[in-house]
């Protein structure tokens, strides 16, 4: 259903008449993911594999595919863009499919982002490589020494959904060597300046989203944790005609100050149970607040209290959220219950992508290395969501079962079946 092979045949890269075809390696990473093979030494002999050399397309013309270098050098040079189409041609067709076509709460497409950041070294670096100061503890156990420490930090993009979770983009964190020229001083004369400190994640965010906004015209609204609680960011999402739901901490800060002014001593407005959860739900709304001097239009606080129930003894845990845009016409408790499903991001995937998919691993210490290996890795990781919670039903969220686990089982049946593929093949050569 989803011409895969094509896909993948379509990336390119910029090695001069190159002798495995950039699609190819591009296959052999893809499979490399979803067969979470842990690391390319680990990959070296599969590539002389004959099911593995099916499964990639390079059967029955080749012995074997390449060298893991020739493909750690194919990813150092591949095309960003024509990676980033394998993912984005898949969203595409599960949208075309109507995959997501009902929507979530308020029928709404959402989409949360947040900052990841997939590994760390005090050894090794890139030029697009973060730079911070630990302390660490010397030989003898006693002194403390200051060292650099090194990382990559991405802003992420994850649709998220009742049934699934997918990724959608990702942004590197660019550090201050790297980021475009700033433009300093009014007048004739403007100069340009390098920037002085590396970039915040906000600002990759701003362009992932600008990005996915552009890409993907279906999405709705945008799911945050605090940091995006200000209005420059909320403005943005304006702009692009996005709604947001960003949870909201600082009591200080407006709007959430005026709104927490507002409701003191008033009873709460509304109280949900909820039957499935069993939690009860207190809720205050707060519709047209117009006190964020950075942001122009109005904004919506929502405040929940959750009490679990079974457990009276534990004390309340209560959430505030800035709602703006689409998102406003959400009833209070489905907003809440939106700011909530943000976890997913931090569970379902940043979680699950160390433990399991080995992405904490540095197949190539390369930004573009790095970047296509993710994207390629994600569309993997895209595409045996989808399968799973379309094709088998009866598995996963759906029926409240341990997705990790079964998805984990999946991949184990994956590998027999390629087992056996592979004696089959030996027993009609
Ligand atoms: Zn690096």
């Amino acid at each position: 259903m989803f011409g895969l092979g094509d896909w993948l045949a379509r990336v390119m890269d910029t090695r001069r008449a190159p002798r495995t075809a950039a699609g190819l390696v591009a296959a052999a990473v893809f499979y490399t993911g979803l067969l979470r093979i842990r690391s390319f030494n680990a990959l070296e002999p599969r590539l002389g594999e004959k099911p593995f050399l099916r499964l990639v397309g390079a059967a029955p013309d080749r012995k074997r595919l390449c060298s893991v270098d020739t493909v750690g050098r194919a990813l150092c040079r591949m095309d960003l863009t024509s990676v980033r189409e394998v993912l984005v041609a898949m969203l595409a067709k599960a949208e075309r499919n109507k995959v997501f076509r009902e929507g979530w709460h308020g029928a709404l497409r959402y989409v949360a982002i947040d900052g990841w950041e997939p590994f760390s070294s005090r050894h090794r670096h890139c030029r697009e490589c973060l730079v911070r100061r630990v302390s660490v503890k010397g030989k003898d156990g006693k002194t403390i020494k200051v060292v650099p420490e090194y990382y990559h930090r991405y802003a992420v993009a994850l649709l998220i959904d009742e049934r699934f979770d997918l990724v959608i983009d990702i942004e590197p964190v660019l550090p201050k060597d790297l980021r475009p020229l700033v433009v300093k001083g009014k007048g004739p004369t403007p100069r340009l300046v390098k920037a002085c400190l590396d970039e915040g994640e906000l600002t990759a965010a701003t362009r992932l989203i600008k990005r996915v906004k552009q890409t993907f015209g279906w999405i709705d609204v945008v799911v945050g944790d605090a940091l995006y609680a200000n209005g420059p960011f909320l403005t943005t999402l304006d702009s692009l005609g996005l709604g947001a739901v960003i949870i909201a901490h600082k009591e200080t800060d407006e709007p959430l100050r005026e709104a927490l002014h507002l409701w003191k001593n008033q009873a709460p407005h509304k109280i949900v149970e909820n039957e499935k959860t069993h939690e009860r739900i207190a809720l205050w709304d707060c519709p047209d607040l117009e006190t964020l001097s950075t942001y122009e239009g109005k904004i919506r606080c929502v405040r929940g209290c959750v009490t679990r129930l079974k457990h009276p003894e534990d004390s309340p845990s209560t959430w505030c959220m800035l709602v703006t845009g689409k998102a406003t016409r959400l009833a209070p408790e489905k907003a809440l219950a939106v700011a909530r499903a943000r976890w997913h991001i931090e569970n379902t995937a940043f979680h699950q992508w160390t433990t399991r998919w080995k992405l904490g691993h540095v197949f190539r210490h390369h930004p573009d290395a790095q970047r296509s290996l993710f994207w390629l890795f994600f569309a993997a990781y895209d595409l045996l969501t989808l399968f799973q919670y379309l094709q088998l039903r009866s598995y996963g969220r759906d029926s409240g079962k341990n997705v990790t686990r079964t998805i984990s089982r999946l991949i184990d049946e994956m590998l027999d079946e390629l087992a056996r593929w592979e004696s089959l093949a030996w027993d009609t050569s």
